[in-house]
C-alpha cells in the first residue's frame, strides 16, 4: 500500500516536471512553470523520505543536509542579481554534479565486492559525468564571476590533452565492466573526469559559458539518470532524462541562434579580443560621431517609430526601468516604440525578456527578431542600448568574422542609429562593429542607465 502511494507520488511529480518544462517555454506561463517545478520537486522529496525507510539517525542526517542546503541556497537566490543568474546556475550545476559523483562513489565503495558488471559500468558513467560537471561548472562560475580570466586559454595541443584525458576516463569506465572490483579503475575515472572538466573549459571564452552551462546541464541530467538506474528509482531516471534533454535542446537552440556548431563553441576558442578592435577608428580611417544626451534627445523628437535594441549592457547597467520610462515619454509625444529582442542578446536565453519583464514592459512591445527586422527600414531612430554583436553587419558579410552567419537585427536599415555604450570596446565576439562608423550613426558614450535617465529628464524638462 505504502509502495503504491509512493509510486503515485512519483508519477504526479514526473507529470508536474513535464508540465513545468512546457510552461516555462512561454514568458506568460513561466511563473506557473516555476511553481509546477517546485511542487514536482517537493513531491519527489516527500516520496523519497517515505520510501527510504530511514532510521531516526538517517532522517537526522537528511535534516542537517537540508539545513545546510537552505542556508546556502536561500541567500544565493536573494542576494545574487539578475545579471549573475548564469553563474548562479553554474554553481547549482556544480553542486548537482558533485552530489551525483559522491552518491556514485559511495555506492561503489559499499558494494564493489559484489557488483554486477552492468551496475559497475553505470556507476562509472555516473561518476564520470558528475565529476566533469562539477569541475566544468566551477570553471564556468569562475569565468563568469571573473574570479579567473574570461579569455579563452589557448595552448598548443589543447584538444589533444582534452580528448586524451577523456579517453582515459572512458577506458577506465569501460574497465569497470570487465572487473568491477578493480578499485584503481574507479579512482582513475574520478581523477581524469575532474581534470577533463577543467581542460574542457579552459579554452572557452567567458561569454560562451551559458551555452557550455546548458551542455553541462545535459551531462548532470544524464548522471542523475544513471544514478536512477543504480538506485532503482524511476523518478530519478525520468527527471534526469528531462534535465539532460532540455539542457541539450537549449544548447542546440543557442548554437542555432548564433549559427555556430557545438564543436565551434567547445573547441573554437571564440572570444579573444581582435588586435584592431576598440580603437575608435575604422579600417578606412573613419572616426565615430559623438553626441551628447541633449543632442540625442533632439534626434528623438517628432519621430513616428523608434526601435529600442537592448543587449548585455542594458542588463549590466540595470537600465530596464529607465528604458520603460523612455518608452513612455516617447509614446506621450505620439511615437510608436517597440523593443527588438534578439534570441541571444545578453548572456543567457531569454535574458532581455526577463530583464524587461522585471520593469513590466508590456509583452506586446517586445518583438522577436524575425517580426521586427522588416520594420527597421521604417524606423526614424534605432536606439541600441548596450548591445553590440547582435547588430554587427559583419555577421552577414565578413566570412572571416567569428560572427559570420549569425542572424542579426537589421539596425543598419534604420534612418538614424543611436549607440549607447561606455566606450569603443568590442562586445563578446571581440571584434569591431562597422555600424559605429556609418554617417547616420551617433555614439552617446556612457552607462546605459545614466544616458537613458538623462534622456528621460531632458524630455521632461523640454515639456515644461
Ligand atoms: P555584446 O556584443 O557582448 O555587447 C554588449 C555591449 O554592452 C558591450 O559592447 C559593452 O560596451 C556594452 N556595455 C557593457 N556594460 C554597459 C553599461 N553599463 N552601459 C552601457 N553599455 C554597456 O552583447 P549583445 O549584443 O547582447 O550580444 C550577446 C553576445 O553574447 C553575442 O555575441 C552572443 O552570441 C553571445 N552569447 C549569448 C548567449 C545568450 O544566451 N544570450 C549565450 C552565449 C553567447 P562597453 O564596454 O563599451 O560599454
Amino acid at each position: 500500500m505504502l509502495d503504491t502511494t509512493v509510486q503515485y507520488t512519483y508519477l504526479a511529480s514526473a507529470a508536474l516536471f513535464i508540465l513545468a518544462l512546457k510552461w516555462m517555454g512561454q514568458v506568460k506561463s513561466a511563473r506557473r512553470g516555476n511553481w509546477a517545478g517546485t511542487a514536482a520537486m517537493s513531491l519527489a522529496i516527500i516520496g523519497t523520505l517515505v520510501a527510504g525507510g530511514f532510521t531516526l539517525a538517517g532522517y537526522g542526517y537528511i535534516a542537517a543536509a537540508v539545513a545546510v542546503g537552505t542556508a546556502i541556497g536561500v541567500p544565493m537566490a536573494l542576494i545574487m542579481p539578475m545579471t549573475a543568474v548564469p553563474q548562479r546556475t553554474a554553481l547549482s550545476h556544480a553542486f548537482g554534479g558533485l552530489a551525483a559523483a559522491l552518491v556514485g562513489i559511495a555506492e561503489y565503495y559499499e558494494h564493489h565486492h559484489h557488483l554486477p558488471r552492468v551496475t559497475a559500468f553505470v556507476l562509472g558513467a555516473e561518476v564520470l559525468l558528475g565529476a566533469l560537471t562539477f569541475t566544468g561548472s566551477l570553471m564556468a562560475f569562475g569565468k563568469l564571476q571573473e574570479l579567473i580570466s574570461g579569455q579563452p586559454v589557448v595552448y598548443p595541443g589543447r584538444n589533444f590533452a582534452s580528448i586524451g584525458t577523456l579517453s582515459v576516463a572512458l577506458l577506465a569506465t569501460a574497465y569497470l565492466a570487465v572487473d568491477p572490483q578493480f578499485v584503481p579503475a574507479m579512482v582513475t575515472v574520478v581523477a581524469s573526469a575532474l581534470l577533463f572538466g577543467v581542460l574542457l573549459l579552459l579554452p572557452i571564452g567567458g561569454a560562451d559559458m551559458p551555452t557550455v552551462i546548458a551542455i553541462l546541464n545535459a551531462y548532470a541530467g544524464l548522471a542523475a539518470s544513471a544514478m536512477g538506474f543504480v538506485l532503482n528509482n524511476k523518478l530519478l531516471i525520468i527527471a534526469g532524462a528531462l534535465d539532460g534533454t532540455s539542457g541539450l535542446i537549449l544548447a542546440i537552440m543557442m548554437c542555432k541562434a548564433m549559427n555556430r556548431s557545438f564543436s565551434n563553441v567547445l573547441f573554437g576558442a571564440v572570444g579573444q579580443i581582435a588586435a584592431d578592435a576598440g580603437q575608435g577608428v575604422s579600417p578606412t580611417g573613419k572616426t565615430v560621431i559623438s553626441y551628447t544626451v541633449e543632442d540625442a534627445r533632439a534626434l528623438l523628437e517628432n519621430t513616428r517609430l523608434v526601435i529600442i535594441v537592448p543587449g548585455y549592457g542594458l542588463a549590466v547597467a540595470q537600465a530596464q526601468h529607465a528604458c520603460k520610462e523612455l518608452a513612455a515619454v516617447l509614446q506621450a509625444q505620439g511615437t510608436e516604440v517597440i523593443f527588438a529582442i534578439h534570441p541571444v542578446a545578453g548572456r543567457m536565453p531569454g535574458h532581455m525578456n526577463v530583464v524587461l519583464a522585471e520593469a513590466d514592459v508590456p509583452y506586446d512591445q517586445l518583438w522577436e527578431m524575425e517580426t521586427v527586422n522588416p520594420r527597421f527600414a521604417e524606423a526614424d531612430v534605432a536606439i541600441v542600448l548596450g548591445a553590440n554583436d547582435v547588430t554587427n553587419p559583419a555577421a552577414r558579410t565578413n566570412k572571416a568574422s567569428p560572427l559570420y552567419g549569425m542572424p542579426i537585427l537589421d539596425v543598419d536599415k534604420a534612418k538614424t542609429v543611436i549607440f549607447v555604450k561606455r566606450s569603443m570596446k568590442p562586445g563578446f565576439a571581440g571584434i569591431d562593429n562597422e555600424l559605429f562608423y556609418l554617417d547616420r550613426t551617433v555614439m552617446v558614450l556612457g552607462d546605459a542607465k545614466k544616458v537613458v535617465t538623462g534622456l528621460v529628464a531632458a524630455f521632461k524638462e523640454g515639456a515644461h
